[in-house]
């Protein structure tokens, strides 16, 4: 991979050295069941409960409020299926937005089979909804309100804090759920800052390990279990718990949570240097939305197609996505539901960075982007 240049950290990130030697310790180290009484297995409890603690930490949320998941779609399908159970009393309407990831939209998707009734929201131009529209969507009967924090293939930034607010100055006891997979360790937010009482985060999206995450259950809440067995995970998510990768969870979220401030104002140097470069060396290319997380940039080459483009690109060794990297062969819903034209969406890549990311690959992009344009335009 030395001549890689990898700018699609909004699919997945690497593994940081830190976190992959926590893992190794834990394979090699760690060779006890969590839930045995012997000292091994008192080992491996220490060692799931120390990662537990590190994303408590970086989340600002006790540790206890902290239920481990196999990844970032299980905590969203499990929060939307036990939050519509837990707010049954209420009714069977659910309001959400119509840019979410697939993990929210197919879970939710299945519920109208089941005789819910779900309103999604549409967003601007900008790609965010308003917490007014989604505010006047909710009704009596409205179980759960799940709105993204950060967009996948925008970087757009909803008002998860403002929709809570408003939610609980009408006095509406509808269960807030918020998919911050792509906001962890990139936005400072806290769960009780935004007023959720569900929050998914995923390990992979943050340098930590494939196959890893979590779901914030606000203390007090009760919620029916995801997997039953055994009882672990206090009985919400038996299963025997996956030491490594959530020791190599925990290690990357205490670190991403250290260096958060300075990998931000690293992130958006390389963002502002991207624009830059962008408007100067390849004209025709228009940034989608500005103004959210800068550690995605979305963008398009009207007239050319992305897949085209992306090929170039990685025929050079840079790794960029057509939007989000789960909808192969499809037109994107978040750029359709943005009211963005046909010929927008069909020449547009997302650009995402992380905190390894240098000046160099954004330049390196940015050439191989103009020469691709050139080279495509005179076919
Ligand atoms: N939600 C969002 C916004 C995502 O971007 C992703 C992954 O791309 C997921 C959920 C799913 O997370 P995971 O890959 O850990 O299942």
């Amino acid at each position: 991979y030395c001549k890689m240049v990898y700018l699609d950290n909004a699919a997945t990130t690497f593994v940081s050295p830190a976190a992959a030697r926590a893992a190794v310790e834990a394979m090699t180290e760690l060779c006890g069941n969590p839930s045995s009484t012997h000292a091994p297995g008192r080992a491996a409890k220490a060692a799931l409960e120390k990662a537990r603690g590190q994303v408590a930490s970086a989340l600002c949320c006790s540790a206890e409020e902290v239920i481990f998941t196999s990844c970032g779609t299980e905590a969203d399908n499990w929060a939307i299926a036990a939050g519509v159970q837990a707010g049954r009393r209420l009714g069977h309407h659910v309001v959400t937005t119509a840019v979410e990831h697939d993990a929210v939209l197919r879970p939710l998707q299945q519920l109208t089979t089941r005789g819910y009734e779900v309103t999604f929201v549409a967003p601007g131009r900008d790609g965010a909804v308003t917490a007014q529209d989604v505010l006047a969507a909710v009704r009596p009967d409205t179980a759960l309100v799940t709105v993204m924090l950060v967009n996948n293939e925008t970087g757009a930034v909803n008002p998860v804090s403002e929709i809570s607010r408003g939610l609980r100055a009408a006095g509406h006891g509808a269960l807030l759920h918020t998919d911050a997979v792509q906001g962890f360790l990139k936005l400072p937010f806290t769960p009780a800052k935004l007023g959720v009482d569900l929050l998914s985060v995923s390990g992979h999206k943050i340098h930590g390990p494939k196959g890893s995450g979590a779901l914030y259950v606000r203390k007090g809440l009760h919620l029916q279990p995801f997997l039953q067995g055994g009882g672990q995970e206090r009985g919400l998510r038996s299963g025997t718990e996956a030491v490594p990768a959530l020791c190599a969870f925990g290690a990357a979220a205490e670190e991403g949570a250290a260096c958060m401030k300075e990998s931000r104002a690293r992130i958006s140097e390389l963002r502002h240097a991207a624009e830059e470069l962008l408007a100067g060396k390849v004209p025709q290319a228009q940034v989608l939305v500005s103004g959210g997380a800068d550690d995605i940039l979305s963008l398009s080459l009207p007239g050319y197609r992305s897949e085209v483009l992306l090929n170039c690109l990685d025929a050079d060794g840079i790794c960029v996505s057509r939007s989000s990297a789960c909808r192969k062969g499809r037109r994107s819903h978040v750029l359709e539901a943005m009211g963005v034209p046909a010929d927008v969406i069909d020449g547009a890549i997302r650009v995402s960075f992380s905190r390894y990311n240098t000046m160099e690959d954004v330049s390196a992009f940015v050439d191989s982007l103009a020469a691709a344009a050139l080279r495509l335009r005179h076919r």
